[in-house]
């Protein structure tokens, strides 16, 4: 069984977030880049199977600029087997179809049974590269799940959504979605910090999926018109209580339709 989870590397929500305004482009060198968090959640899903099932194999796939490997070398350190790293500087920008084009392809290259990725990233929020993977692989998705099982065979899960929940189920290959309902990821151990030096990493380009700049440029992609600043936070209204601070706020709630 080869498990591949897609890691995307964001800037850490806690940190300074900031919007090139010329590109309209995320600034990646405003804040710390991280693995995103339910990115990690989706490998410790599929190392507690690695954990169980002796013989499967745990590779970590990202697309994203030369730092990006800091995000696979701690993806690596947790227990995943090998990285793949997307790095081409025509991706710079990349929107959504053309993630998913270049991620396909080295799905494809790499070899799967099972595609683990977040059901949504942090910083583009789109909760879409996911299920263009699966429609460009033509392989089952099941999205959002809340818990996941995995045989030899098949996978299967709980997807909770506002009308209930449904129990789903898809034979591999397939890929899936994670959310935050699934655990909180392993701390890497000493050892693990220690061997994931050496554990091998496919840097890749487009040219090396057999993705032509043609093919790129031909796509209807997604495009930045302008920009602005987001405004400064205001200070708020503050209320001092003097025994009319709840008619106040009712006052303010319904003022603010927020009631
Ligand atoms: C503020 C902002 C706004 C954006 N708006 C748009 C837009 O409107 N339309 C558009 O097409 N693009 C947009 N993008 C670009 C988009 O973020 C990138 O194309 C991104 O690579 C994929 O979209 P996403 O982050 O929304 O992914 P999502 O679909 O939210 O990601 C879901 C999962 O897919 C996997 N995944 C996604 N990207 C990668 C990656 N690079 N490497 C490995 N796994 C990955 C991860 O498992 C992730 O958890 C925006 C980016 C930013 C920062």
């Amino acid at each position: 069984m080869r498990i591949v989870v897609l890691v995307k590397q964001v800037p850490d929500t806690s940190d300074v977030r900031k919007l090139d305004l010329n590109t309209g482009l995320l600034d990646r060198d405003a804040g710390e880049p991280i693995v995103d968090e339910i990115n990690e959640r989706g490998l410790e899903a599929a190392l507690r199977y690695k954990d169980d099932n002796k013989g499967t194999e745990v590779v970590v796939l990202s697309m994203g600029p030369e730092n990006a490997i800091k995000s696979i070398r701690k993806a690596l350190s947790m227990g995943a087997d090998s990285g793949v790293h997307i790095v081409d500087d025509s991706l710079a920008g990349a929107d959504a179809l053309v993630t998913s084009l270049a991620i396909s392809k080295a799905l494809e290259r790499t070899g799967y049974d099972l595609v683990v990725a977040g059901n949504e990233s942090t910083d583009g929020n789109g909760g879409i590269v996911p299920a263009m993977i699966s429609e460009r692989l033509g392989i089952p998705l099941l999205g959002f799940l809340v818990n996941m099982e995995i045989t030899e065979a098949q996978v299967s899960g709980e997807r909770q959504g506002d009308d209930g929940t449904a129990n789903v189920h898809a034979g591999l290959p397939a890929i899936v979605t994670v959310t935050e309902r699934f655990d909180y990821a392993r701390f890497p151990n000493f050892k693990g910090i220690m061997t994931a030096k050496r554990k091998p990493v496919d840097t890749v380009t487009l040219a090396e999926l057999g993705v032509d700049a043609a093919e790129v440029s031909s796509l209807d992609r997604t495009e930045v018109i302008s920009a602005v600043e987001r405004p400064a936070r205001t200070a708020g209204t503050k209320i001092d209580d003097d025994g009319t601070a709840a008619a106040t706020l009712v006052e303010y709630l319904a003022t603010n339709r927020l009631v």
